[in-house]
């Protein structure tokens, strides 16, 4: 089985009825980038790069480690294009490890693109690095947790000013395409609207079936209620593909599920064509691909997205198809 999926690794991502899909890696360290390369990745979809300031203790990377880190991954990838996240600190992801974070709401508090924002020169010491280094590839640069316009404004007026420090310097830089994580239910309501600010979304599912379900990601109390299949989740999900598709802009999903195979067909349905998922589960979800005809995919996904219990829609669809094979 394992020899099989290797085999898989050059075998381009195409659904039977000739629809390309993109499958891109999550990765967390600029090491990882190899992995990526080595599972058949045509890009890595999502950079976290909150794994380089986290446990540093006071000594947080400054422009030219970000820079080298970058760009290793950038030169690692090969001239495929790397999507780089803005730091992601708070809630789950506390800059020190064991550090409690004393906010009344951690997941509802100070992270991801808020903490950018009350740090500005934190935030432009990151975004000149990922500038510099989108000088030797293709770089997409991605904001975390987008929920008002306002936090587009400043967003996109720190990365103006980063590249006027860095015209002021004389240092080069790169062009970067710009996107937004759509991860808070009130942004996937919007998505029509923050397109008009991107180039493309990424839709984080881990943060979205959060906030839409009021279920915290992390607590073992309530994880039987944490569920990517929930009707309000999936119509969050199929809302934001549909708003891509109508506005010609690409969006893809980086949370969890787009590397779940359960999830594959249901998502192809609903008319996803780009995965970012660890690099582990790449070759399982091409070969799920690969047997999956969108023709059959689409009206059943409709279905799927009308039914009150979607995971036994799904089930009877399985189970309709092991009698017909
Ligand atoms: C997500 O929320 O789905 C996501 C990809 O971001 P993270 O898991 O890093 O919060
Ligand atoms: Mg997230």
């Amino acid at each position: 089985e394992r020899e099989r999926l290797i085999r898989l690794r050059h075998t381009p991502a195409v659904t039977i009825d000739g629809h390309k899909v993109e499958l891109l890696a999550n990765i967390e360290q600029p090491a990882d980038a190899a992995a990526a390369v080595r599972a058949g990745a045509v890009g890595v979809g999502l950079f976290r790069t909150e794994f380089l300031f986290m446990g540093k203790g006071s000594h947080l990377p400054g422009e030219e480690e970000q820079y080298q880190a970058y760009r290793q991954v950038i030169e690692g990838m090969q001239g495929l294009p790397v999507t780089i996240r803005t730091i992601d600190v708070g809630a789950d992801k506390p800059l020190e490890k064991g550090h409690k974070d004393d906010h009344l709401n951690p997941a509802l508090g100070l992270r991801a693109i808020r903490w950018s924002l009350a740090d500005p020169v934190m935030f432009r010491t990151q975004l000149r690095a990922v500038l510099r280094a989108a000088a030797h590839g293709r770089v997409n640069l991605l904001f975390p947790m987008i929920a008002h316009v306002s936090e587009i404004h400043q967003a996109l007026a720190q990365v103006d000013l980063a590249r006027a420090e860095l015209d002021a310097r004389g240092v080069a830089y790169g062009p970067v395409r710009l996107g937004a994580m759509i991860e808070v239910p009130a942004a996937a309501l919007l998505a029509r609207r923050f397109l008009h600010y991107f180039d493309y979304l990424s839709i984080g599912t881990n943060d979205l079936i959060q906030y839409a379900l009021a279920i915290d990601r992390a607590d073992e109390s309530v994880a039987h209620l944490y569920d990517p299949l929930h009707p309000a989740v999936l119509r969050l999900v199929a809302d934001v593909i549909a708003a891509g598709a109508e506005l010609g802009k690409s969006v893809s999903v980086c949370g969890e599920v787009a590397g779940d195979v359960a999830m594959t067909r249901l998502l192809l349905g609903l008319g996803l064509r780009s995965f970012s998922m660890h690099p582990a589960q790449i070759l399982a979800v091409k070969q799920e691909l690969l047997r999956a005809d969108t023709r059959k995919l689409v009206p059943w996904a409709q279905q799927v997205l009308e039914s009150d219990d979607p995971a036994q829609a799904m089930e009877v669809l399985a189970m309709a198809q092991e009698k017909s094979a």
